[in-house]
């Protein structure tokens, strides 16, 4: 397989321009036409020797949107191809503040989580920052936007895959998405959520990127929260609160705790005072929403009365929470319900 020019930063570009025997400025030409999402054979600023050169060692184009889906309620789903024949998926949510898109950061996940469609096919591989980034390059110049004024405003690591199980292609994915002169996302922009992978959260807070971070609860005792989510079996609830403290120490971000409603697994009364009990006078937010369905598993929803009952408890109990509606799930673009592919294969 060939290289991937999005993975590399502006100092990089650079350094690669000077090799090929290129003038400096050709650089500042390369990097903003690759930011604007063009192709390498699109940016037409640069002679077509040159293109010709990077084109024996890069792809043209780490990633090409193969299938967009439109949901009644105005977001889209993107099916998207990478140079090797695998697909991804992702999702554009429009909201009065601007579009936030649900990005993917590995094909598949090995996370095993009962209840996400993701995991289905276990991890097939990482995904590298530059096909990160590319989601976002390629979504932005759909929708007309520019690097002046981007389409994509707000971005979300809630695709498929676990984040902080590809670390560091992970960062820096951030450091290169919030760069001067390119996209320039500001990490307070951007939401990272993990299942709570508590070792990589610690390494995190020395990095120094004031991001949203969202932490996968989705239930209050580790030995329950281990029938849906494996991972409880490595992590302890406890050990992810310090680490979420350690976070606040450090950036001064409150975090924010994501649970799904799973009828008969999480969302008793006794559930709600317990989460009460975990988070009280923490520094957190707690977003609610009910499952989305996935037709390969078991587990079904909380209905719209539970999922309200336990909002009141808990804001009763003085933590700060929200329920958030369910969108896109008319075209499989939900939280949870986004799926690796290969080639043609449909993903619905
Ligand atoms: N691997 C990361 C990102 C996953 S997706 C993580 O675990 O946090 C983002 C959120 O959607 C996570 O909170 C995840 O637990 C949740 N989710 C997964 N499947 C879901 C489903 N079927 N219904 C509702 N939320 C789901």
């Amino acid at each position: 397989m060939k290289k991937i020019i999005q993975d590399l930063n502006y100092n990089q570009i650079e350094e690669l321009v000077l090799s090929l025997g290129e003038k400096k400025f050709r650089a500042k030409q390369l990097y903003t036409g690759i930011m604007q999402g063009k192709n390498i054979s699109q940016i037409s600023d640069l002679s077509k020797a040159f293109r010709e050169k990077l084109l024996q060692d890069y792809e043209d184009s780490a990633i090409e949107i193969e299938q967009t889906f439109y949901s009644s309620d105005g977001t889209e789903k993107y099916l998207f191809r990478l140079a090797d024949g695998n697909l991804i998926e992702g999702v554009l949510m429009r909201y009065k503040y601007g579009n936030t898109q649900c990005i993917s950061t590995q094909v598949g996940c090995r996370m095993g989580c009962k209840f996400c469609a993701s995991t289905l096919g276990g991890l097939i591989r990482n995904l590298s920052s530059g096909e990160i980034l590319s989601q976002i390059l390629k979504v932005n110049a759909l929708h007309g936007g520019t690097l002046q004024k981007r389409q994509v405003t707000n971005v979300v690591l809630m695709g498929s895959g676990e984040p902080f199980d590809n670390y560091t292609e992970v960062i820096t994915f951030l450091k290169n998405v919030s760069a001067e002169g390119g996209i320039c996302i500001s990490p307070r922009n951007i939401s990272l959520s993990t299942c709570g992978l508590v070792d990589k959260i610690n390494k995190f807070c020395q990095e120094d990127i004031p991001l949203n971070l969202t932490i996968s609860l989705h239930n209050t005792t580790d030995l329950e929260r281990a029938r849906t989510m494996p991972v409880a079996n490595k992590w302890k609830i406890s050990e992810i609160l310090e680490a979420c403290n350690n976070y606040f120490k450090k950036t001064g971000r409150r975090y924010i705790f994501e649970y799904s409603l799973i009828h008969g697994e999480n969302c008793d009364k006794r559930h709600a005072e317990e989460l009460i009990a975990l988070l009280k006078g923490k520094p957190c937010h707690v977003n609610l929403i009910r499952l989305n369905e996935v037709k390969e598993r078991n587990l079904a929803a909380a209905d719209e009365r539970a999922a309200q009952a336990f909002l009141a408890t808990l804001t009763k109990g003085g933590l700060s929470a929200t329920l958030r509606r369910q969108i896109g799930s008319d075209i499989g673009g939900a939280c949870g319900q986004l799926r690796a592919g290969y080639l043609s294969g449909n993903s619905n």
